[in-house]
């Protein structure tokens, strides 16, 4: 269950109003990387996890629950920097000719004229809307592919989802001189930066986490490099030398068309670079089917069902157990070379 606490988690203040900066920061509240997209991104995560991973379902529920109290922050502000657009508004009648000479025509036309998104003077009246900064309304299109019900797949687009919603207030910051609402902005961008480092950690504590889901890669192609753009050709750790994750050496396809050709269609084309073998690889689908099937299944009866569980002391400390620290090198300590 919620219970809301009438008082913001961070203490949003606005020296003047700003309708345009409203518009802007609509981004935040209702565009494809705002704060309503993160809430239910890992609200939304947050379900299949509960009874297997009671760690992550902790995780995801409080940094949900944080977003929709960052959401409440940026709604807020954008009341805020809307402050005297309903009121004014409400005066429709405008029978005050003194009003309509003094403000009332040129100030209303000066406002359709100077960026002011559209839903704010004629539809929600100067209050935020689940819309973008260009007007577009919110979509769970924007996160509907962030829940697979897979924690090695849904904590990788929580990682991204954080890093754009970092830049997203990086850029915003740029377009407003207010101190009040730098400061606010600056702590909002800060939480995604820890937001970030939390799901990678929760990431590295699974292991392996590599490749995502259960099966393994195919050894003939993991580690193929092919040089399909011409000209200015560039060798880097991305087509050279050990890969991050599974540790094969890259082999590195100077001549697409030829090597195509020659291999029919690749279906000749043969493991190299790499010591893992079709065998083992089976091996360990079937290990890693039979480890994350029974994560899930041993730990979701199917009678009886119960969303109230309190865990036993027994159960956390066993959870807990299941969690390694989080290493400084993570790219290589999250590959399964070793495993396989
Ligand atoms: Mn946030
Ligand atoms: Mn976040």
């Amino acid at each position: 269950m919620f219970y809301h606490v009438k008082d913001l988690q961070f203490d949003a203040k606005v020296s003047r109003p700003d309708p345009r900066f409203a518009s802007l920061l609509l981004e935040q509240f209702g565009g494809a990387n705002g704060e309503l997209a993160a809430a239910l991104r890992y609200f939304g995560q947050s379900f299949a996890a509960k009874n297997p991973y009671p760690d992550k379902y902790d995780l995801l529920m409080d940094i949900a629950t944080e977003e929709f109290s960052h959401l409440e922050i940026v709604g807020a502000t954008i009341q805020m920097l809307l402050t005297g657009i309903n009121g004014d508004l409400k005066n429709a009648a405008e029978n005050s000719e003194i009003m309509q000479l003094l403000k009332g025509k040129a100030a209303k036309e000066e406002m359709i004229h100077r960026g002011i998104n559209g839903e704010f003077l004629v539809a929600s009246a100067g209050a935020p809307a689940f819309i973008n900064a260009e007007g577009a309304a919110w979509t769970a299109s924007y996160i509907n592919g962030d829940v697979q019900g897979d924690l090695t797949s849904d904590l990788r687009s929580d990682i991204a989802a954080e890093t754009r919603a970092k830049m997203v207030y990086e850029y915003l910051l740029q377009f407003t001189d207010d101190p009040s609402v730098k400061e606010t902005l600056r702590f909002l961008m800060t939480r995604e930066v820890a937001h970030f480092q939390m799901f990678q950690a929760a990431l590295e504590s699974i292991e392996p986490n590599f490749p995502p889901g259960i099966l393994q890669s195919d050894p003939r192609y993991s580690n193929l490099y092919f040089n399909l753009s011409n000209g200015n050709d560039f060798r880097g750790p991305w087509n050279e030398g050990p890969s991050t994750q599974l540790g094969e050496t890259y082999q590195y396809i100077d001549d697409p068309i030829k090597h195509v050709l020659e291999t029919n269609g690749l279906r000749n084309q043969e493991a190299q670079g790499t010591d893992r073998t079709e065998e083992a690889i089976q091996k360990l689908n079937k290990k890693m089917s039979d480890i994350r099937s029974a994560q899930v299944n041993n730990t979701s009866p199917m009678q009886d069902m119960s969303w109230n569980k309190p865990l036993t002391q027994e159960e956390i400390d066993n959870t807990n157990g299941k969690s390694k620290p989080f290493k400084s090198t993570p790219s290589k300590s999250n590959g399964n070379k070793k495993k396989t």
